[in-house]
């Protein structure tokens, strides 16, 4: 090029909102970057007519020169030393941005870190001092004026008025809020040799600062944390400081991870005696970790039957190799007991990722991860994205979890970028579950997954044992509106022996639909076999699957009787009533409420493990992760509320949760019991969960999913579209299914447009559209399309998503 220098460029996905693409801009890499720059790095470029300052990812650096005839402008600075994605993870954004109709730039955010994601202040600068004495006095010596959501309405206006006449201007600051935690160390100047003369120097009243010599004596050649050295001894900040300036010591600071659980006892814990069945399992899945295939197994193992030693002796085997484990658990398993039984077998070699962490210990963990510090991470939905290298095996548990869906872009799912994953590494995934999801379990069943069975619980403890009270009859003589006379009578005799109980309150589905409390009965779709949804707002039942509306019935279709009404109840009800009953049991409360504030959660858990209280009552959350020996008693008061939902998954996820939720009781050495109490005891879903057969449920719900043209017989994709009012959102979805009707095939159903359960939320009204299909061609791209192109309608108050495989079309 004779001596004419070679210019780079870089290809880089901006992060613009409401002008979004999937498309990198071409940017000027400046020569005073060329050699710092890296694919994967965060950056800061200029953006649009005014050249504001947006963040960026590096995707690709090259000689190509774009055939773009217009200016290409220059990066403004590199956010990162090193890249803080790699080109897996680059790799994954493409296919996840695709597979889940999002951005590219979202994508990449969701894999970092909160604290690594773009941060835009936005100040306003006053360009002419020449305004209002009140207005001037808002901003600093730097003419600066932070501008917030908290700004006054009043202020707010007169600004926007002082812009429109160029008084003012609004500057943007990519900030990155990733701080790096410092801890100062003492280093001791102090030797056996030069003590003596120190020593000498000083007063025979300084007994303190003779003191402080002795200690830096001891230390030798260790340095140690200030503030422990400080507390140890009972020395000032100010005795440190002046050991300082005497010479006596060198403070230096050094980077540390704020580690998350040093406060936490983990007893280490020894692998155990596999079963016969266990064994089947490890050595099935140790010997795809050899073989490098990225097989994906599916672990369908009852509750108890020691699933999660699976777990660890596999991981086990993958460190020996020198590979690295990574393991899902949902949120809410993510309790001090799962940690410590981790932590107790693997050590400083584990990773923890959960919610509970701040912004600064998620990071931390994360870099400890990226530097290849941890071996194990152990976490929820978005530890899947972990920087880990020579990954070894994947394991999921619970995978039938609905809170592997993010509900916002990117609406990936933890179990399907755990899959990809598995196939970048070439190692296996292991699907694990006592109640697998019914589209993981078909894939057993065609042998897309490998199907492991653990069908006996350990030390060959029987199942517990369920009873069915039918709630019709039961209330007819039942001591308050929640509790039989039966279940009653078995809380007193267990709490008589004094072991403990948990009880537990079904709180999806709350009010939203409408039951006969003489017959059970509620109201269904005509068309759809699925329950219709109270509207209050219009005072009427809707089908939310195919539009169908009628009028809220005053007697019950089934019965005649007058008795049908909204059903619901909550835990604070629940819990007077059993004080009444009750007046001796101390009982702990957890539920959103109780469990708000940071840690609550695991606190209430610990409490009653040691057992101060005797009976447990709460929602959902505490189907999960418990592992109390004491615990010989499961009631659940109300059975049948999800069953009411206008939802395809409403009995698999009634099935789901009773058996998870009976399979708390008797874990260790006693016998458990479960009291179930339902208003539909002929369900099959309750049924098959009192018997605790799972392959009958599966097959008789597959029969009725294949009927009806559920997933997985289909697969399945809902749009929805929300605007301030709600003609536009109606409007807006004919629109998108006169679209459709001409880029599907006959075979594909377009369900809807019908509004959603909750039309109205936030003043936004909301709309949707559920198309199945099998195989439509020509659909991922005209989704694509729809999503970019929805975006010229944003200013105007449009808001569209489009979500793969929904986890329910509510
Ligand atoms: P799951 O996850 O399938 O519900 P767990 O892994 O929690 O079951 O195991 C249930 C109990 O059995 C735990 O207390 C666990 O420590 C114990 N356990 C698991 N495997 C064995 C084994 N091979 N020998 C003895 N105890 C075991
Ligand atoms: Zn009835
Ligand atoms: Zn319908």
């Amino acid at each position: 090029m004779r001596g004419e220098r070679m210019s780079l460029y870089a290809q880089v996905i901006v992060d613009v909102p409401t002008m979004q693409t999937n498309k990198p801009y071409t940017y000027l890499v400046p020569s005073e970057l060329e050699e710092q720059i890296q694919a994967g790095m965060r950056c800061v470029v200029p953006f649009g007519k005014g050249s504001r300052k947006i963040q960026g990812f590096v995707l690709d650096v090259s000689n190509q020169k774009p055939d773009e005839d217009f200016e290409i402008k220059k990066i403004i600075s590199l956010m990162d030393f090193v890249p803080v994605l790699n080109e897996e993870a680059l790799q994954l954004a493409d296919w996840m941005a695709n597979y889940t109709f999002s951005f590219k730039i979202s994508c990449l955010q969701t894999m970092l870190p909160n604290v690594m994601r773009a941060g835009y202040e936005k100040s306003i600068r006053l360009l002419d001092e020449n305004v209002e004495p009140e207005i001037k006095k808002l901003f600093d010596q730097n003419n600066l004026l932070a501008f917030d959501d908290k700004m006054d309405a009043k202020i707010r206006r007169k600004i926007y008025g002082l812009r429109k006449k160029d008084k003012v201007e609004i500057v943007y600051h990519v900030n990155d809020r990733a701080r790096v935690k410092e801890t100062e160390f003492i280093k001791s100047k102090i030797t056996a040799e030069n003590i003596s003369a120190f020593l000498n120097a000083q007063r025979k009243t300084a007994t303190k600062k003779k003191r402080m010599l002795e200690k830096l004596l001891d230390l030798g050649n260790d340095s140690v944390e200030r503030i422990k050295f400080q507390k140890q001894n009972s020395f000032t900040s100010n005795d440190v400081k002046q050991a300082e300036n005497s010479g006596w010591l060198s403070l230096v600071s050094k980077e540390t991870y704020r580690n998350p659980s040093e406060n936490a006892t983990t007893e280490s814990s020894s692998p155990r005696k596999l079963t016969a069945e266990q064994n089947v399992c490890v050595t099935r899945i140790n010997q795809a970790i050899e073989q490098e295939e990225s097989d994906v197994f599916l672990l369908q193992g009852v509750t108890g039957s020691g699933k999660t030693e699976v777990y660890l002796q596999t991981i086990a085997h993958a460190l020996k190799l020198s590979k690295k484990a990574l393991m899902l658990v949902p949120e809410i398993s993510l309790t001090p007991q799962m940690v410590r039984r981790v932590k107790g077998r693997f050590g400083p070699k584990v990773a923890m990722l959960h919610s509970a962490l701040s912004d600064g210990e998620r990071f931390d963990e994360w870099r400890r991860i990226e530097r290849g510090e941890a071996q194990v991470v152990v976490g929820a939905r978005s530890a899947v994205f972990a920087p880990l290298d020579r990954i070894g095996i994947i394991i999921m548990d619970e995978e039938h979890e609905t809170s592997y869906k993010q509900d916002e872009m990117p609406r990936y799912n933890a179990r399907e970028v755990a899959i990809w994953r598995g196939k970048h590494h070439h190692c296996p995934v292991v699907l694990g579950s006592a109640t697998p999801s019914l589209e993981s379990r078909a894939r057993g069943q065609k042998s897309v997954y490998q199907r492991l069975l653990l069908t006996k619980r350990i030390n060959g403890r029987p199942m517990p044992h369920v009873e069915l009270v039918d709630m019709r009859e039961a209330l007819k003589s039942a001591p308050s509106p929640d509790f039989s006379a039966e279940l009653l009578t078995k809380i007193k005799e267990h709490l008589k022996r004094d072991e403990q109980v948990v009880l537990m309150l079904n709180r999806r589905g709350y009010s939203s639909f409408v039951m006969c409390r003489e017959c059970g009965f509620v109201l269904k779709c005509p068309n759809c076999d699925i329950s219709l949804t109270l509207h209050m707002d219009t005072h009427s039942m809707k089908c939310h699957y195919c539009g169908h509306e009628e009028s809220i019935p005053r007697i019950c279709p089934s019965c005649r009787s007058n008795k049908i009404r909204y059903y619901g109840t909550g835990t604070q009800k629940v819990e007077e009533q059993l004080h009444e009953l009750l007046p001796n049991a101390r009982v702990l409360r957890m539920d959103v409420d109780t469990t708000r504030r940071k840690g609550a959660h695991e606190r209430l858990l610990e409490r009653f493990g040691r057992h101060e209280a005797d009976i447990l009552l709460g929602t959902q959350m505490i189907a999960k992760g418990l592992d109390f020996p004491d615990v010989t008693l499961v009631g659940v008061l109300n059975a049948d509320t999800a069953l009411g939902l206008p939802d395809f998954r409403s009995s698999e996820k009634t099935f789901q949760l009773l058996t998870q939720v009976s399979g708390r009781a008797g874990r260790a050495d006693k016998n458990g019991e479960v009291v179930i109490q339902t208003f539909n005891k002929e369900h099959y879903a309750i049924q098959f969960a009192c018997t605790q057969e799972y392959e009958r449920f599966y097959a008789y719900e597959m029969q009725l999913r294949h009927r009806l043209g559920y997933p997985p017989y289909y697969f399945t994709i809902k749009i929805t579209a929300s605007y301030d009012n709600e003609a536009d959102a109606c409007r807006k979805m004919y629109e998108i299914r006169r679209e459709l009707s001409q880029v599907l095939s006959k075979s594909a159903k377009i369900l809807g447009p019908t509004p959603k359960a909750i039309m109205r939320v936030n003043n936004r009204y909301y709309y949707q559209i559920v198309i199945e299909y099998k195989k439509e061609p020509r659909l991922e791209e005209y989704l694509q399309d729809l999503l970019v192109r929805s975006q010229t309608d944003e200013p105007k108050g449009l808001k569209l998503i489009i979500d793969r495989d929904p986890i329910s079309f509510m």
